[in-house]
């Protein structure tokens, strides 16, 4: 999962920057106003967290921008104090939640999963594909109640494919929400992740679709 980290306090970006990567996010901060837009604009992220003040653009004025152009990624707005009038006006801005500083990186966290499940008419934090579930909250997958170790890029697929059941799913998406960096991606890794998730977990049904990418696919009951 990609989230776009808007906050101009070097201290507290980097604090967020580095509890969103412990917990698996690929983050990409931006520092001002002006480049958040643009980012947010051109690139796919699947949550921003958006501080409001912020230098060249403020943050009620970036979210306004996109959601105007249509843009309807999950945003968690940060408020510098218990100011109500900040709240307010961020929610009508088209937020969908905020957090008040200062707040605990834990708090944060939950906010982020559950604006991103959301988003996928997901409502419990563990995702459920017939015997195999994800716990968002502990990143950890069980296959028929047995834990299942996977490595971190193999849980990202996993957990991106599970947000979107029945989705195809192209491996330049998976590609851009699973890597930090650039020089790290190369397509032909996604199919190993892929393979050892298919051989990891072999009730899952993650189908190739020739010349799209994957699809999980919500298995009937059959043989039930
Ligand atoms: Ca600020």
């Amino acid at each position: 999962m990609r989230i776009l980290l808007v906050e101009d306090e070097p201290t507290l970006r980097e604090q967020l920057r580095s509890g969103l990567a412990e917990a698996g996010y690929v983050v990409v901060p931006a520092d001002n106003g002006r480049d958040a837009h643009f980012l947010g604009e051109t690139e796919a992220f699947d949550a921003v967290v958006l501080d409001l003040g912020l230098p060249l653009m403020d943050g009620l004025t970036v979210l306004k921008r996109w959601r105007d152009q249509g843009h309807s990624m999950p945003v968690l707005i940060l408020t510098a104090r218990d100011n109500w009038h900040d709240k307010v006006s961020g929610i009508d801005a088209g937020a969908d939640d905020y957090l008040t500083k200062p707040f605990h990186m834990e708090e944060l966290l939950a906010r982020v999963r559950a604006l991103i499940r959301r988003a996928h008419g997901v409502a419990s934090a563990v995702l459920r594909h017939g015997e195999v579930a994800l716990d968002t909250r502990s990143g950890r997958v069980t296959a028929m109640g047995q834990t299942v170790q996977l490595t971190s890029h193999e849980y990202k697929v996993l957990d991106y494919l599970m947000h979107r059941p029945e989705a195809v799913v192209s491996r330049s998406e998976l590609i851009a929400h699973i890597y930090a960096q650039d020089f790290d991606r190369d397509s032909n890794t996604i199919e190993v992740f892929v393979g050892r998730l298919r051989k990891k977990l072999p009730t899952l049904n993650i189908e190739t679709v020739r010349g799209l990418g994957y699809r999980l696919v919500q298995l009937k009951d059959l043989g039930r």
